[in-house]
This record gives C-alpha cells, structure tokens and sequence, in this order.
C-alpha cells in the first residue's frame, strides 16, 4: 500500500506517439489508493493505449507515469516485476482452453510468483471465490458462459495480487444478458477498496461505482469529475455532446 499521500497510479503529462500519429497528448491523471476512475470517450480517444502505457505494453514518448511514487516509464524499470502489480483485463479473455478455470488461475502465482502447485491451486480457488466461481473451478473454458470466463480472466488478474486494476471494456464482447454479473464482480472489487482504472461504455457502471469520470477526445483528457457532476452538469461541449450520443 501507498502512503496515503501518493496517488497510485500518476500520469504527468504523457506524451504517446505511434510513428506521427500523436494519440496522447500532455494527459495528466492521479488515481488516489482505492479509487475508481472511469475513463470514458469516443473510439479512438486514446482510452486503451493510456492503459497499455501504464504497464508497459506500450512506451510512452514524454511525461512521466508513476506507480505509487516510483517512475516505471524509466528505461530500466524491471516491466515483468511492474506487471505483477498492476492486473490488466480486456476484452478478449484468452484463456488457456486445455487447462481448467482453476488451472488457468494458478499458472501465473506458480511460474512468476513460484508457489508450489498445491499452494497456487489453493490461492486461485480463492480467487475464483472472489469472483463467484469457485463452482467451476474444473469447468474448462469453453463449458463456460462468456461471461464466466471473463470472470476468470478477473480472478486470474487478482491471483497476482496487483495493486491496481486496469479494466479495457471487459464487457464489450458479451452477450448483453451476461454483462451484468462481470460488472457485478467488478462492483465488488471496488467495494474491498481496490484502484480501479475502467474504461467502459456502461454509463450506469459510471455513474454508480466511479468516484470520478474522465471523458477523452483525440487523445486528450477534457472533462472531469464525480460521476454525479459529469452526467448532470458537464462542463465542456464535448461532454454534452458525447453524453448526448451515449444516452
Ligand atoms: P480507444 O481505446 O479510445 O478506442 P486507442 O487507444 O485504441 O483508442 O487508439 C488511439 C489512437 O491510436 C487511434 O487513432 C488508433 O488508431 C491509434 N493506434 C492505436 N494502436 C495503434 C498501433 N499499434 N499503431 C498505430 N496506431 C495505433
Ligand atoms: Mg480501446
């Protein structure tokens, strides 16, 4: 844990380049210990590459990203050990379909963390705990719902204890009826105190479990707020007209 005066998660004015195409521009953001930001905007915007940033998918080209304090856009920042801070989800959930949903929990605590198989299976069935699904803990992935295994995807995350979460639209790819208990899990998350960085369409997720919303457009950070303020009385053009198309 941070101490209590040092965002988790800080952008400083990052700068990200793909060749000469500028898809971040001068964004700054501080995500405070246990808090849940929802990033929100037009495709484009710029919403997965800041994630892809934050652990190192992608490099960043100016500014400065921060974990707890530490710099991990240095060039000699160890990315495996920062990826095991930071738990990451997609769309896509790609688990292992030979190994079980147990199995697909565990692989990462025992071949980065290095615990013993019996030790790593216990801990993951506790995550599957953690997201309803201990259940099926030797259910394979394709004897699962899409939204089962997003679950998974989720607890396979949390297997490696991450500080914080980072959430790239967890739900797009979901049949529309299984939608609401992966945001569900997630609402749980929150509520243990987890940093959450979400980005999602799901304006009501927003609204209810956000403690603030951040529009993007073109790569820049343009509006926010408390989710109450954001979707009732945004501030900027855009805004209005970005929650004019998504209403
Ligand atoms: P969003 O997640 O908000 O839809 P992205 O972060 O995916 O936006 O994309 C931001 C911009 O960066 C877009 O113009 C996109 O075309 C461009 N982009 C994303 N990834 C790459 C890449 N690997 N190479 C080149 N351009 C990219
Ligand atoms: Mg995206």
């Amino acid at each position: 844990m941070s101490a209590p005066d040092v965002p988790e998660v800080e952008y400083d004015s990052v700068d990200k380049y793909f060749g000469e195409t500028h898809v971040l521009k001068d964004v700054s953001l501080s995500v405070e210990d246990g808090e849940v930001v929802v990033v929100v905007g037009p495709s484009g915007s710029g919403k997965s590459t800041l994630l892809r940033c934050t652990n190192r998918l992608e490099e960043i080209q100016g500014g400065e990203i921060r974990i707890e304090g530490e710099s991990i856009t240095d060039p000699d920042v160890d990315v495996n050990s920062l990826r095991q801070h930071i738990g990451m989800v997609f769309q896509s959930f790609n688990l292992f379909p030979h190994k079980t949903a147990v199995e697909n929990v565990a692989l990462g605590p025992q071949v980065v963390k290095g615990f013993e198989e019996s030790e790593a299976t216990k801990w993951a069935t506790a995550m599957l705990d953690r997201v309803g699904l201990s259940d099926q803990a030797d259910s394979y992935p394709n004897q699962l719902s899409g939204g089962q295994q997003q679950r998974v995807a989720i607890a396979r995350a949390l297997a490696m204890d991450p500080s914080v979460m980072l959430f790239d639209e967890v739900t797009s790819a979901l049949d529309p009826e299984l939608v609401g208990e992966v945001l569900e899990v997630m609402r749980n998350l929150a509520e243990e105190g987890m940093t959450m960085l979400v980005v999602t369409h799901e304006m009501g997720f927003a609204r209810e479990v956000g403690d603030r919303v951040v529009l993007m457009s073109e790569g820049r950070i343009v509006e926010s707020g408390p989710p109450a303020d954001f979707f009732a009385h945004p501030e900027t053009e855009r805004a209005r007209q970005f929650l004019a198309r998504v209403h």
